[in-house]
């Protein structure tokens, strides 16, 4: 007998409590956070879906390994099994220990980046692109076509256009391509997944030119359940055999551990090459530790080995992917538009459409995120003008192309219950939408202004 009730493939032994609140009070609190979310407290949130980096729950098993945790500064053997792990993984010789992804990305690209490189993804992370921009060289994003239209079925919206690539390459020559950079899932286009077949065709591309191939790869197990589902070669496949086989396909690979690697801070870079990976290795020394620590304590190194098992366990991964869809499922059922296939690790609700009253100078997006914060007490990000959006001469706002607001869903971290308390939420949301007005940004940083920007309602 098939069930069609999903359960969590888990039991809660340790449970942290959450503060509930009134919607009275979340007003209050929204207004001396200057209605940005990202100025709450914590306690003050009821479901935090803000973002799932960095937030899953662990298991018994990796809060073993913690205690396990050999914390010698050099030859430990938590770094034996990291190294093992991370090895068997990605099938390269050289693994360096990172505190978190960026660490490992601002290693490689400022040693491989420089003034006059370029470097093309199917869409750059805001920290990947920030660590190519800073050390001089230029990153460009060419996501596939099919992500554009985001009703169609098209299973692979997070693939890179290959033919754009071919050209860019010929266009700057492919002495000046410093590395092409495969992120899989696509988190900044909606955690949408990669084909093997477009990592095929990129690896082949890469070999011609001698470019250097390098998978982002967070989220490389939920990448490898979309495969297994949508590309028919790979059924009955294994999930972890899948990912064997991209990272086969790449010559490096840079993991921020904090997404598939289920542990709340770490990271690493794996490398094939002999001669970049002594070269690396320096940086890695001078700014994030030893060789066999880089960034991370033992205790953070077994948490991580344990982590990259389970997380490609059949039923955790059909969990994790099957739960992230039906919540997309159920507030696109309602109406509201959503970037749809649903990705892996979040739902992303499309504000414009939803407020189509408001002018994006009004920030949609971020009056959704108020609404869901108020009305739920629901913590999510914008991802539109406040995030991606600039002025021109005139102090007139250049909106950004879609103004999105992210649901991120921690790994093993809610439960069904939790998530159908969301749905709910959004009939009010519905219910109400006509009323709301937008907001005016009253003070806000150069960079990055989405995390410290002050508002007020109009
Ligand atoms: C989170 C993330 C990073 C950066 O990793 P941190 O651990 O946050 O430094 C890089 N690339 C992608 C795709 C990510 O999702």
């Amino acid at each position: 007998m098939q069930f069609k009730t999903i359960i969590e493939p888990f039991r809660i032994k340790t449970v942290e409590p959450i503060t509930m609140s009134t919607e009275q009070e979340r007003e209050q609190f929204l207004t001396n956070a200057h209605y940005n979310p990202f100025l709450l407290k914590s306690e003050q949130v009821i479901i935090d879906l803000l973002t799932d980096s960095g937030t899953s729950a662990m298991s018994s098993n990796q809060w073993a390994g913690m205690m396990r945790g050999d914390e010698s500064y050099a030859g430990a053997r938590s770094w034996d099994r990291f190294e093992k792990e991370v090895h068997d993984l990605t099938g390269m010789p050289h693994i360096l220990p990172t505190h978190q992804g960026r660490a490992a990305e601002r290693i490689l690209y400022s040693h491989i980046g420089g003034k006059g490189k370029y470097f093309i993804s199917n869409t750059h992370f805001d920290t990947t692109r920030a660590n190519i921009e800073y050390s001089g060289a230029t990153a460009i994003d060419i996501p596939a076509l099919e992500g554009k239209d985001y009703n169609s079925d098209f299973p692979f919206k997070g693939n890179m256009d290959v033919a754009k690539l071919e050209e860019l390459i010929k266009q700057y020559g492919e002495r000046h391509v410093a590395a092409v950079i495969l992120t899989v899932t696509n988190n900044s286009g909606g955690g949408q997944p990669v084909s093997m077949q477009n990592a095929k065709e990129i690896s082949k591309i890469c070999k011609k030119h001698d470019i250097l191939f390098v998978l982002d790869c967070c989220r490389i197990a939920e990448n490898s359940y979309f495969i297994h589902e949508k590309e028919k070669e790979y059924k009955g496949v294994p999930f972890r055999e899948i990912a064997q086989e991209m990272f086969s396909l790449a010559d490096a690979a840079i993991m921020s551990a904090k997404k598939d690697a289920l542990v709340n801070m770490g990271g690493f870079l794996a490398l094939r090459s002999k001669s970049l990976s002594e070269a690396c290795t320096q940086m890695l020394i001078i700014t994030e530790g030893f060789t066999t620590y880089g960034g991370l304590s033992g205790r953070d190194m077994e948490a991580i080995a344990i982590g990259l098992q389970e997380v490609f366990e059949p039923d955790y991964l059909k969990y994790r992917i099957i739960s992230t869809q039906y919540l997309g499922e159920k507030i696109r059922s309602k109406g509201v538009q959503i970037i749809y296939p649903v990705g892996g690790h979040a739902v992303y609700v499309d504000a414009k459409k939803l407020y189509d009253h408001m002018p994006v100078e009004h920030y949609p997006g971020q009056a959704l995120v108020c609404e869901l914060y108020r009305i739920g007490g629901i913590r999510t990000v914008e991802i539109g003008s406040v995030m991606f959006g600039t002025y021109d001469g005139h102090g007139e706002l250049i909106a950004a192309p879609m103004e999105l607001v992210r649901l991120a869903i921690p790994r093993r971290v809610y439960t069904q219950s939790h998530i159908d308390y969301v749905i709910e939420v959004f009939d009010e949301i519905n219910r109400t939408k006509k009323n709301v007005k937008g907001l005016r940004i009253t003070k806000e940083p150069k960079f990055l202004r989405h995390f410290t920007s002050h508002f007020e309602r109009l």
